[in-house]
């Protein structure tokens, strides 16, 4: 049996709080004392900048950076930690792809699928591309539940298809997408494809070899780790090809006012000082996560999603949104009278942290005909006590707001 509470014990933002009930994962989760550990053991032992030293602190300033990325690559079963480009999260790791990889293999006419329920992070840098370049937005329907409609998937797909960009799991609606179909089916016309893994990396093991996408994405910050960093994860034969998007120091070769060559990848994509002692952290959370049970985990998770669900299924004014089936341990729900904002209120004042809006996926939201939900998102850390006071806590409100 899993210990959460053991777990929780790790934490030490919920022990200086025991009374919180912390239910925004999806948006941050909470940092283990190993990851603030090496984050502080780093500036205190070995700080220096990166890749330019010839003294010894900035060889170790460097051996940690890079231990860092191969941390990560192990992490995702990367082929090498050379496929590994550090970024300020998934949002910045989607714009490299959309400025870098889009800028030179984007055309007019050319056509993008994205499913309705991205993150506005899988959304607005293809647009900005798109505008650019004259490619085109195609939006893969839900079906009511949902759920991708798979059906409409595939008719939008044609040899015009260039990029293909899908959520693993959504932030919104928990939905999880069946992406090694869609890879596959993708990969048949051509296309590239790009996945965020946002969502997914602190609930699922991640094999970007197995899967076989184009492009991985996600944030630290989500997974244990700290703000401030996440990775992008390419095919170093597609990385080799894309040209440099910012410039600066440390991603060049040799620069003179005449011409200018660029460092291979991944420093290629790295220009300016990187963020190195929360890279250290980053790592830190990772190989935190990967010692423990992580299929414990996920059950655990999974049962306190079903635990809640069942709960709500007793509570009259509100309905779930999305397809039980297929779901990662985010539950969206949606008040018949009850303004979400309002409920939040009355359960921050019971200590209970959740998260209300349209959760940076309007089309989403607008698919299914929703304004905004309240949403749960566990983490490991969470307890069956934390789901029985959320429902608690939801019927009296609903009672106080009727
Ligand atoms: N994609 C998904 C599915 C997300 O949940 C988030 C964060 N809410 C992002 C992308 C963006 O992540 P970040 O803000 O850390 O860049």
């Amino acid at each position: 049996m899993f210990d959460a509470l053991a777990l929780r014990a790790q934490f030490p933002l919920l022990i200086r709080a025991p009374e919180l009930i912390y239910l925004d994962n999806a948006a941050t989760t909470q940092k283990p004392l190993v990851v603030l550990d090496a984050e502080r053991h780093f500036y205190e032992t070995a700080n220096a900048n990166v890749h330019r030293g010839s003294h010894r602190l900035a060889v170790a300033a460097t051996d940690a950076f890079e231990g860092a990325r191969s941390s990560v690559a192990r992490f995702i079963n990367a082929a090498s930690s050379n496929e590994i480009v550090f970024t300020r999260g998934a949002t910045e790791a989607i714009n490299l792809v959309a400025q870098s990889w889009g800028g030179a293999n984007l055309h007019a006419g050319d056509e993008i699928l994205l499913s309705t329920l991205e993150h506005h992070a899988n959304i607005v840098p293809w647009q900005m591309l798109a505008t650019r370049c004259g490619a085109i937005i195609k939006p893969v329907r839900l079906l009511s539940d949902g759920s991708l409609d798979i059906e409409h998937f595939h008719s939008l797909l044609s040899t015009k298809t260039k990029l293909v960009g899908l959520a693993h799991i959504s932030n919104a609606i928990g939905s999880e997408l069946p992406i090694a179909d869609l890879i596959a089916a993708a990969h048949r016309v051509g296309a590239k494809v790009l996945i965020d893994g946002a969502q997914a990396v602190a609930h699922k093991v991640i094999d970007v070899q197995a899967l076989d996408a184009d492009f991985y994405v996600f944030s630290s910050h989500k997974v244990y780790g700290p703000t401030g960093i996440g990775a992008l994860w390419a095919r170093a034969d597609i990385l080799a090809d894309m040209p440099p998007w910012q410039g600066g120091g440390e991603m060049i070769e040799r620069v003179s006012f005449e011409v200018t060559s660029y460092a291979p990848a991944p420093a290629r994509f790295e220009a300016g000082t990187p963020a190195i002692a929360q890279s250290v952290g980053f790592a830190a959370a990772l190989d935190w996560l990967s010692a423990q049970d992580r299929s414990a985990i996920a059950q655990h998770e999974d049962a306190l999603r079903l635990q809640l669900e069942q709960g709500l299924r007793q509570i009259d004014g509100l309905r779930i949104i999305g397809n039980a089936a297929q779901k990662g341990p985010v539950v969206s729900i949606a008040f018949s009278d009850a303004h979400p904002y309002d409920v939040a209120q009355f359960l921050d004042a019971r200590n209970i942290a959740v998260r209300v809006g349209s959760h940076c996926a309007q089309p989403l939201l607008n698919s299914l005909g929703l304004k905004g939900t309240l949403r749960a998102s566990f983490a490991a850390y969470n307890t069956s006590a934390d789901v029985e006071a959320l429902l608690a806590g939801l019927s009296e409100t609903l009672e106080l707001l009727a």
